[in-house]
C-alpha cells in the first residue's frame, strides 16, 4: 500500500488538518459516527463546521452505512450535501468498508477515517487507515502504543502529506525570511516523541498478540454465563486489534444490569467502564442532526469496557472471574 504519513502532535490535531486540507468551509457539514469518543467530532467545529451524526449498525458498533445513505440523501436534497465522512473503527473493530466506501463514492464524498484506536487492524487484509482519503491515528497514552502524546495523518497522496507538514510547523512559505499567506499550527510531533514512537513500532505486535488474549479470554470467560455477550469480530474478515474488549450485559437473560457488574467489580477494585455516549447525547452537540436509530444509545446502556491492559495478569484474571462468578449465585 503506498501511504504518505505526516507525523504529528496529536490524533485530534490530525483530523483538524485533514479537514484544513480537504478545504472544509464554515458552515459546512460533515456527517461523523455518533457513537465514538469526542475527539473524533471536536475538530469538525474547529473549521466552524457542523457534525451531522449517524447510528452504528449492531455487527461493528460502528458507522451503519443505511444511516450513513438516508443522510447523505436527506441533506443533499436540502441543499446541503455533506462534504466529509468520518468513519471510525472504535476499540479496534474495523467498519463496514466496503459498504462505507461504496456509499460515499457513489456520492462523491471523500472518507476520512479515524483509526486511533485501530493501529494493526484489518478488513479483509488490509490496514485500518488505509481506506479512506485521509486518515488518522494517535499515539496516546491510553492507545495501543504510545508516544506519550502523538498522532499521525495518513495521507492517499504526497501532496496531502507534504501540505499536512507544512501546515503543522507554522506554514512557513519557501524563503529566507519568515513568510506566510496562509495560517500555520504548531502540530508537528517532537523528535523525542518520535524517537519513542520507532522503538514502540517494534512491540506493536506484541501488545496486539496480549489485547487478542484477553479478547479469548473473555469469550471463554463469558460462554456459559447467560445474558452476556463479547464484542468480537462479526467474520474472518475482520481482524481486531481488541484495544479494549467489551461486553453487553441483557439484564433479561443475566438477571443483572450493567450497573451491577461495573458496582460489583469496583467493589474489588477492579475498573471497568460504560462504553461512550453517543455524540447525538451529548450537551455540547445538543441540536445537531442525528440519523438513525436508537442502537448507539443502547450500547451506552449496556454495555462495559472490561481491563483490557497489554499486560492483564493471571492474578488480576482471576479477580475478574471470580466477581463473574459470584454474580451467578
Ligand atoms: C484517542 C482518540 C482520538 C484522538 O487522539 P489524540 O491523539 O488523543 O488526540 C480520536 N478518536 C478516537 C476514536 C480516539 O480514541
Amino acid at each position: 500500500e503506498n501511504v504518505n504519513v505526516a507525523a504529528l502532535s496529536a490524533g485530534t490535531a490530525a483530523l483538524h488538518l485533514a479537514f484544513v486540507i480537504l478545504g472544509i468551509q464554515p458552515g459546512d457539514e460533515i456527517i461523523c459516527q455518533s457513537f465514538t469518543f469526542s475527539a473524533s467530532a471536536n475538530p469538525i467545529t474547529y473549521v466552524g463546521a457542523k457534525p451531522v451524526f449517524v447510528d452504528s449498525e449492531p455487527e461493528t458498533w460502528n458507522m451503519c452505512p443505511i444511516a450513513l445513505e438516508e443522510a447523505i440523501q436527506d441533506k443533499t436534497a436540502k441543499g446541503k450535501k455533506p462534504k466529509a465522512i468520518v468513519v471510525v473503527h472504535l476499540y479496534g473493530m474495523p467498519a463496514k468498508m466496503d459498504e462505507i466506501s461504496a456509499v460515499a463514492k457513489r456520492y462523491e464524498i471523500p472518507v476520512i477515517e479515524d483509526a486511533a484506536e485501530a493501529l494493526g487492524s484489518t478488513f479483509k487484509g488490509q490496514k485500518c487507515g488505509t481506506f479512506g482519503e485521509m486518515s488518522i491515528l494517535s499515539f496516546n497514552g491510553n492507545k495501543i502504543i504510545t508516544t506519550s502524546g502523538g498522532g499521525a495523518l495518513v495521507c492517499k497522496t504526497k501532496e496531502q502529506k507534504e501540505k499536512a507538514v507544512f501546515l503543522s510547523t507554522q506554514a512557513r512559505d519557501n524563503a529566507p525570511h519568515y513568510q506566510h499567506s496562509e495560517i500555520g499550527f504548531n502540530y508537528r510531533m517532537s523528535n523525542i516523541a518520535a524517537g519513542i514512537g520507532r522503538g514502540q513500532m517494534e512491540v506493536l505486535e506484541d501488545r496486539i498478540a496480549a489485547r487478542r488474549v484477553n479478547n479469548d479470554f473473555y469469550k471463554e470467560l463469558f460462554a456459559t454465563i447467560e445474558g452476556i455477550s463479547v464484542f468480537t469480530e462479526p467474520s474472518d474478515d475482520y481482524f481486531s486489534n481488541h484495544w479494549l474488549s467489551a461486553i453487553i450485559v441483557d439484564e433479561e437473560k443475566a438477571g443483572f444490569t450493567r450497573e451491577d457488574l461495573r458496582e460489583k467489580f469496583l467493589e474489588q477494585n477492579i475498573e471497568s467502564r460504560p462504553l461512550w455516549k453517543p455524540m447525538h447525547l451529548q450537551p455540547v452537540f445538543e441540536g445537531c442532526d442525528y440519523y438513525g436509530g436508537n442502537f448507539a444509545e443502547s450500547l451506552f446502556e449496556k454495555g462495559l469496557c472490561l481491563p483490557s491492559g497489554s499486560n492483564l495478569s493471571e492474578e488480576e484474571r482471576a479477580e475478574i472471574k471470580s466477581v463473574i462468578l459470584s454474580l451467578k449465585n
